[in-house]
């Protein structure tokens, strides 16, 4: 008797229960525990994203080699349908792209001491994510559009920031993303044509290649090398020297200035292209909200 009074309570309360959990949806599960301070301060805003991409229209400013060697297209969109005949209810196009152009990732098998190291397609996909360190030169670059990076920019960087972190962005701060809608203005070029703009060198390569554990270096300009770097030796030794070491560039970065001097995270994935030596990307920075 007891034992069926028992049965009976029990579905009563089963049926009471299921159709409480039918009339209210339940709780949202809270975000696992190493990501609950990135999703609540998304909401709260405690946590800012900041593009660090440039717009990519058909002015969008691309590097500029001289015969004989060839260039790559800029971006070129086409048209396939704009709720018209050829496609009344939607909106699309293609494009005609380089895979350096614009704001973009350059992967090791760009340069020949790269060429057996992967392309975009075979890296893993941790490695488009580090804390980001920002390095300040726009003083230098004020005074000098041909400023390099050296050993001594790094390492009086980090006297006062402290050590670069393992796996980290290393962006150099040099104002020229103001320039990136104004081609003339972007590369600057002299009486002869010769462009001028900032970027890393050997010897910030070298350092940050052997005696730190970086993902890549960043930039505002069309390369990750300064201008002078085209008649250097080796040529462009930022990308000789970063891509035989396995890693990245990143350019034509924007609001680089928006970034703290530490404590950002970049998250930059280029497309999965086959053999891809680079990729046009969305770079974006999550930030303490100041
Ligand atoms: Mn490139």
């Amino acid at each position: 008797m007891r034992t069926a009074f028992r049965l009976v309570t029990n579905i009563v309360l089963a049926a009471l229960v299921a159709a409480c959990s039918q009339s209210q949806a339940p709780e949202s599960a809270p975000p696992p525990e190493p990501l609950v301070g990135l999703v609540e301060g998304l909401a709260s805003g405690a946590v800012d994203v900041i593009d660090l991409t440039q717009p990519l229209n058909a002015k969008t400013p691309i590097i500029q080699l001289p015969p004989p060697l060839a260039n790559t297209p800029g971006y070129t969109p086409h048209l396939i349908s704009n709720f018209d005949d050829d496609g009344p209810a939607w909106y699309w196009n293609w494009m005609e792209i380089g895979e350096h152009v614009g704001t973009h990732f350059d992967a090791p098998c760009h340069w020949i001491s790269g060429r057996d190291l992967p392309c975009v397609d075979v890296l893993d996909a941790d490695q488009f994510i580090g804390p980001a360190v920002v390095i300040d030169v726009t003083g230098e670059v004020a005074e000098n559009a041909d400023f390099v990076a050296t050993r001594k920019t790094i390492e009086s960087w980090e006297v006062e920031h402290g050590r670069i972190p393992d796996g980290a962005w290393v962006i150099l701060r040099t104002g020229w993303g103001s320039r990136a809608s104004d081609g003339e203005a972007f590369f600057n070029p002299d009486d002869t044509g010769m462009p001028h703009y900032p970027g890393f060198g050997l010897e910030s390569a070298t350092f940050l290649t052997t005696e730190r554990d970086i993902l890549g270096v960043g930039t505002e300009a069309v390369g990750s090398d300064a201008a002078v770097g085209a008649t250097a030796d080796p040529a462009f030794p930022n990308h000789f020297t970063m891509h035989g070491a396995g890693k990245y560039g990143l350019t034509q970065l924007a609001n680089v200035d928006q970034l703290p001097v530490t404590g950002a995270v970049v998250i930059a994935t280029p497309l999965k292209i086959d053999r891809g030596s680079g990729s046009p990307v969305r770079v974006i920075a999550l930030v303490p909200a100041s």
